[in-house]
């Protein structure tokens, strides 16, 4: 699939290096409230501090829309990394102004500055050419460490490469690693388990994932859909009327390509959504020809966690997209903890993509225990879809 350089791959020593990381963290009241995201980008850095590269860190935050905006200003990001890092990383007060390309210009080998977040200038989600090649010309080197956003071809994650060297770093190598095996030539039986609110989000996915897995396990809001197009009554359930033919046409795929497509045999309905989300709710399980009208499905039921976590046990490669119910609720959380715990008890290579599911994993404690849980909610979801990602497809191949 992806066979792209890395930065062990070419000289780094004495070079500037402009790194793209994911600083998009979350902020409360101007604190970082999780530093994840900045932890891990922590390998490609310290690899090329300590290879003498001068490294300009460079990301964004927020939505600022083009406008300087301090509410967005990666200042967070920079006192952390410090911290992180044992050495000062300053903050530039522009991205390609004059304080960023005097700070860029005096840098040391070995150590590192952040520019101020591209978001800050509309030119950089326009992919704006004039804009990456000044971003550019601030170094000689570019490595792009930001899943998250390779997905999107904007001048930080893909438009630079068109004036630099551009190789991966250690986060994107990972993910094109493990990801792109599983895709392209996965060790089999390959099991694939998606969920989630609405069939219409992963229409393609499961259309990809149905000509590379063995079985295909469908589970969450978007099954509803599918128990629709066998005919069954789904209550208040989440349904997407006009992708009833779409599900019927993915079932024959299933059956024309010999894939084991698993549907909830059973479900947990109550009377409705709840509200608050985590608010205290009645629940019982029911059949899944059997959802009462005035019954809305909110999870699995107890039979089909069962079936599922049974599915996984045989399998070598198994990946996950889509909680299994309204897991933010703590009594509808069971079918998406069974699928999480079957996983983690699996020798498989276990990979979960996508924001919440990954989430669930994280708050359910059973992160340790997977494989590789992909650091881009969309970036993984288009790899499963099957799509091009600019900012890998950018990089140099080996
Ligand atoms: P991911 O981010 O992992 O790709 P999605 O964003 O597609 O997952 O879906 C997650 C959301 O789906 C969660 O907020 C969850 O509450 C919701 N969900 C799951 N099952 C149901 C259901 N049966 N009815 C309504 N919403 C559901
Ligand atoms: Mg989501």
């Amino acid at each position: 699939m992806y066979n792209k350089k890395t930065i062990e791959d070419v000289a780094v020593e004495g070079k500037k290096v402009l790194v793209r990381c994911d600083f998009n963290v979350p902020l409360k009241d101007g604190k970082i409230t999780s530093d994840k995201r900045i932890v891990e980008a922590l390998p490609t850095i310290k690899y090329l501090l300590s290879h003498g590269a001068k490294v300009i860190l460079c990301s964004h935050m927020g939505k600022p829309k083009g406008e300087v905006n301090p509410k967005y200003s990666l200042a967070p990001v920079a006192a952390r990394l410090s911290e992180l890092l044992g050495k000062e990383v300053v903050l530039t007060k522009d991205i390609i102004g004059e304080d960023a390309k005097a700070k860029a210009a005096a840098l040391k080998a070995g150590d590192a500055i952040l520019l101020e977040n591209v978001r800050f200038d509309a030119r950089e989600e326009k992919n704006d050419p004039a804009f990456s090649k000044e971003l550019a010309s601030l170094a000689e080197l570019y490595v792009n460490d930001a899943f998250g956003t390779a997905h999107r071809a904007h001048a930080s994650t893909a438009g630079v490469a068109a004036y630099l060297p551009a190789v991966c770093g250690y986060l994107i190598q990972k993910e094109i690693g493990i990801m792109g095996k599983a895709l392209s030539n996965p060790e089999r039986p390959f099991v694939a388990i998606l969920g989630g609110a609405k069939v219409s989000d992963k229409l393609n996915v499961i259309n990809n994932l149905l000509g590379k897995v063995d079985t295909l396990i469908i589970g969450g809001g978007m099954a509803y859909t599918f128990l629709a197009a066998k005919g069954y009554g789904v209550g208040k359930s989440l349904l997407d009327e006009s992708k009833i033919d779409y599900c019927r046409d993915m079932m024959k795929k299933a059956e024309e390509k010999g894939v084991k497509l698993l549907l909830p045999v059973d479900t947990t309905v109550a009377a409705g959504f709840p509200d608050p989300i985590d608010a205290p709710i009645d629940v019982s399980v029911v059949p899944s020809d059997k959802i009462p009208a005035d019954k809305e499905g909110l999870d699995i039921g107890t039979k089909t966690m069962e079936l599922y976590a049974d599915a996984v046990k045989n399998a070598k490669t198994v990946v996950w997209n889509g909680p299994m119910g309204v897991f933010e609720n703590p009594t509808l959380a069971k079918g998406t903890i069974s699928v999480a715990k079957a996983l983690a008890e699996s020798s498989a290579t276990t990979i979960v993509g996508g924001g919440d599911s990954a989430a669930a994993c994280e708050q359910l404690g059973f992160a340790d225990k997977i494989t590789h849980i992909s650091t881009g909610g969309g970036a993984s979801l288009e790899f499963l879809e099957g799509l091009v990602l600019p900012g890998i497809a950018c990089l140099e191949d080996k």
